[in-house]
């Protein structure tokens, strides 16, 4: 038997191992099917995938990683694939079975005392807001501005962010399966008969969740997640500011934050990408935005703490409250922050990408979502930057040198979490039909990481494309990430590539 026909033949072994865990309706093979899964709206070339597998139960995948194994045909987790900018649901490498964990949508159980989810990889951030509103009122919970169908987990596990926090750090516990088809929980979820398994996320010994964070180590099948206090008071502070003054709000809200006076993450966005969640033309060149939530009193003594030193660097400070941002004659941009920061997904800014990109009318639920199989061209690069003027001054100029080189103008976003780090966004939008526009997109994207990279800029998450470049550097410790793969997935089983260089 040929190389070719001993892989065709393990294929064939393992679509029919899959097929007795999953019944036929859970494996599909279709060219259909699995041209669907190459449509990407980062224009990256699709990868070959030999099918996509559709479990309902996390019981179920300990079987479907032992198939792989026995076939020696790799798994690519998803949760809902929508990592648009980084991937969407493309594995990195070619070759494997997309494991779309969809269909695992349990909301398995809310505490409203102890204010934790848990969670399984196909919750979406619609239906655990939908599901806090109607059983637990107090609680909300940490919203992300892309669709209210993408997933709770899949942005866990990518390190993304939430308006309010981090996502990663609301981690209290993860269920996961490994390479070697073990099942685990970590921290104190590991064991039984605690009293309480969630009050205390790090248990006894090495933490184990970060190991599943941007890695290739497990398919994590459910998530403790924390949830958010709804408070007596909520409001936002807006402000707008030239591009020169930016500097200067840097490290006016690096100081409020070291005061304590923000407690939650500020956002800035350039003019294209307000433009690009907002109908309005009539935009300063910088938008500012937090949220300054307690008791009345204290979110008073807060909007008076933080205006004074943000006029003083020369911002334009407005004060939003729940009124402004209700009713008809809101600001529709005024309206979805508010939802954003009150843990109320929206489609504003979904919205406002396809208006930004050419579309005349707001496209209805099902379009917005099908950004993979539109004609719209995005990529993201996203360096971490220190909250510190002078470099976010040194990280726009070396942005908008690049992008001018290539003719493109980026949709900017630059968010200091805390007093100590930004997250910034650097979003390129082009459009697919046009090969020269997705030719200059990609060759800007490529540029931006490499020409920040050597001016020691680092980056906080990478899309499939920039994995090979990214994990050639001395970014994370590689040879040991390593050697816990070869512990954990023997047989290279797990999203290959995926943030690791070396597993096959
Ligand atoms: C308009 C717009 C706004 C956006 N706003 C934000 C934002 O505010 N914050 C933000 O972070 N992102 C944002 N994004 C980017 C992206 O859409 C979100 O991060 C989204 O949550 C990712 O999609 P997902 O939830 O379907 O994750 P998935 O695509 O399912 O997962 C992401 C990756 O995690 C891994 N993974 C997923 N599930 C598992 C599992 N169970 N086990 C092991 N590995 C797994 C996979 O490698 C996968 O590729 C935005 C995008 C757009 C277009």
């Amino acid at each position: 038997m040929s190389p070719n026909q001993r892989d065709e033949a393990d294929q064939e072994k393992a679509l029919a191992g899959w097929r007795e865990i999953l019944g036929a309706e859970g494996v599909l093979h279709t060219p259909a099917a699995l041209a669907a899964v190459g449509r990407n709206t980062s224009a990256f070339p699709p990868r070959d995938v030999t099918a996509v597998l559709r479990p309902t139960q996390a019981a179920q995948i300990p079987d479907v990683v032992r198939v792989a194994r026995e076939q020696q045909v790799p798994l690519h987790p998803v949760s809902t694939g929508l990592n648009w900018g980084l991937g969407s649901k493309l594995p990195v490498r070619p070759g494997s079975a997309l494991l779309d964990l969809s269909g695992m949508n349990r909301i398995r159980y809310v505490d409203a005392r102890g204010r934790f989810a848990v969670v399984e990889p196909g919750v979406t951030q619609k239906q655990l807001a939908d599901h806090l509103a109607e059983h637990a009122p107090d609680l909300v919970t940490n919203v992300t501005g892309s669709s209210p169908n993408s997933s709770v987990m899949g942005n866990l596990l990518e390190r993304g962010t939430g308006f309010r926090r981090h996502r990663a750090e609301e981690v209290r516990g993860l269920e996961v399966v490994l390479g070697t088809g073990e099942l685990i929980r970590t921290g104190l979820w590991s064991g039984a008969d605690a009293r309480h398994s969630h009050h205390y996320r790090h248990g006894l010994g090495p933490g184990l969740d970060g190991l599943f964070v941007q890695s290739n180590l497990g398919i994590v099948t459910a998530a403790v997640v924390d949830l958010l206090p709804r408070r007596e008071e909520l409001r936002l502070l807006m402000f707008s500011f030239s591009e020169k003054v930016l500097p200067g709000v840097v490290d006016a809200v690096g100081a409020l934050f070291t005061a304590d006076i923000l407690r939650s993450i500020v956002h800035f966005f350039n003019d294209k990408r307000i433009l690009s969640m907002t109908a309005s033309t009539q935009v300063p060149t910088w938008t500012g935005v937090v949220a300054l939530d307690g008791t009345q009193a204290q979110v008073q003594v807060a909007v008076q703490e933080a205006r004074g030193p943000l006029a003083a660097v020369g911002a334009a400070v407005r004060e939003i409250t729940a009124a402004d941002a209700a009713g008809d004659e809101a600001d529709p941009l005024i309206t979805a922050m508010f939802d954003v920061h009150s843990g109320r997904p929206t489609t504003a800014f979904l919205q406002g990408l396809h208006q930004a990109t050419g579309a005349t009318t707001v496209p209805d639920a099902a379009t917005l979502d099908a950004l993979d199989d539109s004609t719209i061209g995005y990529l993201a690069c996203m360096p971490v930057v220190a909250v510190e003027g002078a470099t976010v001054r040194d990280l726009m100029a070396t942005v908008e040198r690049i992008c001018a080189k290539h003719g493109i103008v980026p949709a900017l976003a630059i968010n200091p979490m805390n007093a100590d780090y930004a997250e910034s966004v650097i979003n390129l939008y082009f459009d697919r039909t046009d090969p020269q526009q997705t030719a200059s997109a990609h060759a800007c994207n490529d540029d931006l990481h490499r020409q920040l990279y050597a001016e020691g800029f680092r980056f906080y998450r990478i899309g499939i494309d920039a994995m090979e470049f990214m994990t050639e550097q001395d970014t994370a410790p590689w040879g040991t990430i390593a050697r816990l793969k070869a512990a954990l997935d023997p047989d290279g089983v797990i999203a290959p590539g995926r943030y690791c260089p070396i597993s096959g």
